[in-house]
């Protein structure tokens, strides 16, 4: 019998990029291998998806309307719907697109494999969401999509209220994972070749609270610290009302933890933080960026902001544009509010017409593009260790760049010269130069002046050799936040 393939088609944040290697190790693991032309001839199609903003909304049935002449073609074909929209919508999924066989939500991805042989079987959709976590995600099989750096989640789920998000209705409340099976994970990794590890939580500033231990997270980075052979450590992404000293101090005195820092800031006025009941204020958020600065000089910033929320005013929004020329952030995700129903602040008063949000939004990124340029500027001429990597930015023959990620998670684009002997592979390092800089990326034109040849970029080597991956990226996925 032939080998059924598979395609995972992803949506939104890093968390959704690491359920999907989840899903394609479970579905590995029932038989399926990778399809090599993606939708085109997969056998079955999984699409993880995103309800943070309401474009994905669209997107996916847009995208599952696009399939529906290729299950005509295709009978035995199976489509599958999980992630965030499967648990909001889950029978409405099927109510719009007939076509689709499984839907299953965020509490049981572990189900997948049966509920697609269940509607083989019984020729019948099938719906199954769960309201509370069947198991910590982590335990079930992975496939992972970079063979040098590793997602790994602390936590699942998000015990805030902000009022504009719908991740805590879909993902339900915080659950930390024991710090010995996150270290224990971290180290088989590290054991595969693995060199950087991001943690992955709602609120890792909030790790630990659930077994009572305030210091978990600031003990959890200096405990990364102890692993050998693990070069950097990067989270994401830390709450600013739950930030300690402690962790500044972690982050200080940890070589391996990297000297940058996610942290989002969602508005600059005080009166909007309030209602969107974020429980700090600009002044504390920008005390931690000071004393964060203070212990880590070299540290870059980067932040998530909102614009737009119901009620802002041009004052609030200046309130935002005079924090971020404070803050100098090295770069920013900056969202345009959308509106989700069921939270608070889908029924507040003053919703902001979509032409004034969208003028404000075009100031923002030009303030911000304005700052990150000035701030990748003052980098000319300064030394840098990069790490190689695949799946983002350029990998330019004229040039002959390859692109990889500055100790502080800067995009690096590096000139590795024509001699493929000698040029790093992906998860390598490589010390440059800075010869020029743009809002989103440095280059380094001048050569290489120190290359290490690292067990990620073996590990690279390894899998690209292995007949099993052929035709699959390697590299970790370049990821907007959802
Ligand atoms: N838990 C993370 C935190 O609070 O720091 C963020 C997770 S959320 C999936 C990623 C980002 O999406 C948020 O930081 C926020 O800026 C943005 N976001 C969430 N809900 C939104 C909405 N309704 N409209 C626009 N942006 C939204
Ligand atoms: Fe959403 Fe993040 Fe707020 Fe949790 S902390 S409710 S995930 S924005």
């Amino acid at each position: 019998m032939t080998q059924k393939t598979y395609a995972v088609i992803t949506y939104g944040c890093q968390m959704n990029a690491h359920d999907s290697e989840r899903i394609s190790g479970l579905l590995e693991d029932a038989g399926y291998r990778r399809a090599e032309s993606g939708t085109d001839d997969a056998d079955l199609v999984v699409f993880n998806t995103c309800a943070v903003r309401e474009n994905a909304d669209n997107r996916l049935y847009g995208n599952l309307g696009h399939l529906a002449p290729a299950k005509q073609r295709r009978p035995g074909m199976q489509i599958a719907v999980g992630g965030c929209m499967a648990q909001k919508d889950r029978e409405l999924i099927v109510t719009k697109a007939p076509w689709v066989d499984v839907v299953f939500g965020t509490h049981n991805v572990g189900a997948l494999p049966v509920l697609l042989e269940r509607a083989r079987v019984e020729r019948s959709a099938q719906v199954e969401i769960r309201e509370a976590l069947e198991q910590f995600p982590s335990t079930l099989p992975t496939r992972r999509e970079s063979a040098y750096a590793a997602w790994v989640s602390i936590s699942v789920g998000c015990s805030n209220t902000c009022t504009y998000c719908i991740v805590p209705a879909l993902r339900g409340k915080e659950t930390d994972r024991r710090p010995g099976d996150i270290l224990a994970e971290v180290r088989m990794l590290v054991d595969e070749g693995v060199q950087e590890v991001t943690l992955l939580g709602q609120n890792v500033n909030a790790y630990g609270l659930e077994f009572g231990d305030r210091e978990a997270f600031a003990k959890l980075l200096r405990a990364c610290g102890q692993v050998d052979g693990l070069r950097r450590v990067r989270f994401t992404s830390p709450h600013p009302k739950d930030f300690t000293d402690a962790v500044i101090a972690a982050m200080a005195e940890t070589d391996n933890v990297m000297p940058s820092l996610h942290m989002p800031l969602q508005s600059g006025s005080d009166d909007v933080l309030r209602r969107m009941r974020r429980s700090y204020r600009s002044e504390r958020f920008l005390g931690i960026l000071d004393r964060v600065r203070e212990a880590i000089p070299e540290a870059a910033v980067t932040t998530d902001i909102i614009v737009g929320f119901p009620g802002e005013t041009e004052a609030d929004f200046q309130a935002t544009l005079d924090v971020v020329r404070q803050a100098r952030f090295s770069g920013a995700f900056t969202f345009q509010y959308s509106i989700r129903p069921g939270t608070p602040a889908a029924t507040m008063a003053d919703q902001v017409p979509r032409p004034v949000v969208q003028e404000r939004y075009e100031r923002l990124v030009a303030l911000q593009d304005e700052i990150a340029w000035q701030e990748n500027l003052r980098l000319v001429g300064t030394p840098v260790e990069v790490m190689m990597a695949t799946g983002e930015g350029r990998k330019d023959a004229a040039t002959a760049r390859m692109s990889g990620r500055a100790r502080d998670n800067r995009l690096v684009h590096v000139a590795v010269g024509a001699d493929p002997s000698a040029r790093p592979r992906p998860g390598d390092l490589v010390e440059v130069a800075v010869t020029h800089a743009a809002p989103h990326h440095l280059v380094a034109d001048g050569g290489v002046a120190g290359l290490v040849r690292t067990r990620g970029g073996d590990a690279y080597a390894a899998r690209l050799a292995a007949p099993a991956t052929v035709g699959v990226a390697l590299g970790m996925p370049t990821l907007r936040p959802a």
